[in-house]
This record gives C-alpha cells, sequence and structure tokens, in this order.
C-alpha cells in the first residue's frame, strides 16, 4: 500500500531539527546577515547532531540515511527562517557525487569534513558567458606530468568563503576523440591561482555568492573525483539531489512566511474582527498554503525515488518539485508581505527580507524555464526549441 506519510523516525528528525533552529531563527539569521557576520555556529550544531551529513555514508563520519533525509533536515531550518543554501551544495551535491564515484581515499579524506562541518565543500558549474548552458562551459583542465592545470572562470559561486574546496566542473581533453569532455575536479579554495570576489547581491542571507578565477590552479593526479571518461553522468548524480534540496529551501521558507503571516493576520485588528476573517487577506494564505503541501508532497516522491536509485523517476519529480516549491514560495511570500501591509516592508518585521531569497528559488539552481523546457520535452515528448 502506499503511504503519503513519512516514517515516525523522518517525521521526529524535522522535529528534532526544527527544536534545535528554532533556538537561533529568523532575527538571529537576519542580524548575521545584515552585520556581516556567519552562521557557523548553527552550521556546526547541526553537524554535532549528526544532520548535517546525515545522507553520508556512516563509515565517513554520515548519518547513513537518504536524500530524504537531508531534504527534511533543509526544510526544517528554513521553517525556521534560517535557510542554509550551503546544505544543498556541500552534503547534497558535492557530497553524493563523493560517495557515489570518489574513490576509497578521496572519501576518506573529503566526506568527514563535510559531514562535520569544518571542510564544507562548494560547487561551481555556472560560468558568466555559458549560464544556464552548461554544454558551453570553458573552464579546461590540462594534463602536465602528473598533475592537472585548470584554466577558467566561474561564478554566482554559494559559499567560497565558508569552505575548504570546491568542486569544479571543468573540462578535460578526450585522448581517443580529442573533444573536451566534463570533468570533476576539488579544488582546495587556499590553491594558488584561485581567486574568489565576492558578488553585490540583494539577498538578505549570511551566505555570499562569488566569481571565481582559476588562473592555471595546479592539482594532483587524485583531485580528480571519478572517472576521467564518466561524463556527465557522474555529474548527474549530484543533480536530483540537488533539486530536491532547493525544493525543500523552498517549501521551507514559503512554511516560514505563511507562519508569519497567519499569526499576524489573526492578531492584526483595524476594523471590527482580525484582518484574518477576511477574504482578501485569508484566501491568498489559504491558496499558498495549499500549493506549499502540494510542492512537499512532490518532493518528498522526488527523494523517494532517488532514494530507491530510481534515477530517471527521480528526475522528472525533482524537476517538478524544483517548480513547485519555487513558484509556491513564491506566492506565499508575496501573501505574507501584503499580509503584514506597510509593516511588510519594514526591516523589523523582516518579511520583505525574504523577498529576494523566495525568488532565487526560481532562478538557482536550474530556472523555471529549464524545467519547462525539461517537462515539455521529456515528459510531453515535444520538440527542442533551443
Ligand atoms: C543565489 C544564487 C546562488 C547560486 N549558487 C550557485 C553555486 O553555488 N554554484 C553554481 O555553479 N551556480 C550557482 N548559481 C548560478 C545559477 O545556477 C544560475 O544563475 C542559473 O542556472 C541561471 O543561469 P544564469 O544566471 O547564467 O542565467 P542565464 O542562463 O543568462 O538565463 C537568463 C534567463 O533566460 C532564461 N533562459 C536561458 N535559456 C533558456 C532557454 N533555452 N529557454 C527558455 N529560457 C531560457 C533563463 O531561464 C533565465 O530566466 C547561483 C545563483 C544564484 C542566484
Amino acid at each position: 500500500m502506499t503511504n503519503f506519510t513519512e516514517s515516525e523516525e523522518r517525521q521526529e528528525l524535522r522535529r528534532q531539527v526544527a527544536k534545535l533552529a528554532s533556538r537561533y531563527g529568523r532575527d538571529w539569521f537576519a542580524e548575521k546577515a545584515r552585520s556581516g557576520e556567519k552562521t557557523t555556529e548553527l552550521w556546526l550544531e547541526i553537524a554535532k547532531a549528526g544532520y548535517l551529513g546525515i545522507n553520508v555514508p556512516e563509515e565517513y563520519g554520515g548519518g547513513g540515511g537518504g536524500i530524504g533525509d537531508v531534504a527534511a533536515v533543509c526544510e526544517e531550518l528554513a521553517a525556521q527562517g534560517c535557510p542554509l543554501l550551503m546544505m544543498v551544495v556541500s552534503p547534497a551535491i558535492c557530497g553524493t557525487v563523493i560517495a557515489r564515484y570518489g574513490t576509497e581515499e578521496q572519501k576518506q579524506k573529503w566526506l568527514p569534513g563535510i559531514c562535520d562541518g569544518t571542510a564544507t565543500m562548494a560547487f561551481a558549474i555556472t560560468e558568466p558567458d555559458a549560464g544556464t548552458n552548461s554544454h558551453n562551459i570553458t573552464t579546461t583542465a590540462r594534463r602536465d606530468g602528473d598533475e592537472w592545470v585548470l584554466k577558467g572562470q566561474k561564478i554566482y559561486i554559494s559559499g567560497v568563503d565558508e569552505a575548504a574546496n570546491i568542486l569544479v566542473v571543468a573540462r578535460a581533453e578526450d585522448a581517443r576523440t580529442g573533444k573536451l569532455k566534463p570533468c570533476l575536479f576539488v579544488v582546495p579554495t587556499d590553491a594558488a591561482g584561485l581567486e574568489a570576489q565576492a558578488i553585490a547581491m540583494e539577498i538578505v542571507s549570511p551566505e555570499k555568492q562569488f566569481q571565481v578565477f582559476i588562473d592555471d590552479v595546479r592539482l594532483p593526479a587524485d583531485a580528480l573525483v571519478g572517472d576521467e571518461d564518466g561524463g556527465l553522468v557522474q555529474l548527474f548524480a549530484g543533480l536530483n539531489p540537488e533539486r530536491i534540496m532547493a525544493a525543500s529551501f523552498a517549501t521551507g521558507l514559503g512554511r516560514h512566511a505563511l507562519e508569519r503571516a497567519t499569526a499576524y493576520a489573526k492578531e492584526r485588528t483595524v476594523w471590527k474582527a482580525p484582518i484574518g476573517s477576511h477574504q482578501a487577506i485569508a484566501h491568498p494564505l489559504a491558496q499558498a498554503h495549499i500549493e506549499v503541501e502540494l510542492a512537499r508532497l512532490m518532493t518528498q516522491k522526488a527523494a523517494a525515488l532517488c532514494d530507491a536509485g530510481d534515477d530517471m523517476g527521480a528526475g522528472e519529480a525533482a524537476n517538478m518539485a524544483k517548480y513547485a516549491a519555487g513558484e509556491a514560495c513564491v506566492n506565499a511570500v508575496d501573501a505574507a508581505v501584503q499580509t503584514h501591509g506597510g509593516n511588510g516592508i519594514t526591516q523589523e518585521y523582516g518579511v520583505a527580507g525574504l523577498i529576494v531569497a523566495s525568488r532565487t528559488t526560481r532562478i538557482a539552481p536550474v530556472s523555471r524555464e529549464m524545467i519547462l523546457n525539461f517537462v515539455a520535452m521529456h515528459s510531453l515528448g515535444l520538440p527542442k526549441s533551443y
């Protein structure tokens, strides 16, 4: 029988993460962002509790769980107003790719630090000129004796200042065909020739985005993760987790906005009854709540398929979940701002501060348009337009 509720264990995990994160909360998070400080305390505490690397195999310091578990952690943090973008990247994308394709030595070298939060790993695929079209990336890796030499540029790379390493998607020359093929390299953030410049963003978050310049960075042979000829398949291993995590980030943020809005709508009274009794206020909140719950259901389905090893099924569901969650998050935040009236725009109430973060869930890590392209082509069989 299909069961549409999560296991008791998963629900308990959610309760525990929510309890931990509620000791920090939105005001703490926003204060850190506005003062240019980091959320390291929270990061290390979730790591110590075993939540950060909950999806990573136990023998490398993880919890031996699945993407569904780490996605639940990500969602509950966001629902408490503390969305941590680096959870999407470090344990979910990098952790999954290394656990699946790394050698025994590579797993021992990088996974424990990802799990205990002391060696966070950023992920870099986006380039200024390639953008959404990842097939056009030009960061290249050239062999020089036993070493690799990397050259290129990346943009919008999250958390480089908090990371020990970056999993960089580059291209190496195929010995047989001479063509460039995608390969993954772990690059230390303090490597000679690597420079990162923060991009001024309007997101209220302690986590920053960077432009990364890779200028003949020399790497040892074992910086290459996976088989040199493994190509895109290895990269794709990280993409379903990425979408599921991004969806969870978005539904968590949507839940947070709705909780704030409903609490306010029950209290605020300017006529005879609280504003929440007016359908013009209640209906958009109810609608947003339905959309968030639908997106959560699809996200849980995608995670279950991913954890069951059905990569194709998970791919379609993860894309749909990411789309639905992004839309639901944007609508929830919009309704929350409107519910607060003028207070919705103040720093004190902190609701407007969610707007840019919610819009980001429509753009990154894969845009709404590219998901619609995917569904049009793969689910509906329509021709490709680009
Ligand atoms: C906060 C934030 C954090 C990020 N973190 C990371 C990170 O850690 N690592 C990383 O590698 N990247 C990261 N990114 C980059 C992110 O993945 C890209 O911004 C995203 O994939 C879109 O690429 P682009 O910005 O180059 O937009 P473009 O590719 O220039 O696209 C612009 C617009 O055109 C649309 N478009 C493009 N092609 C098509 C098409 N064929 N059909 C229809 N519409 C199309 C897009 O959907 C978009 O709306 C981050 C971005 C943000 C905003």
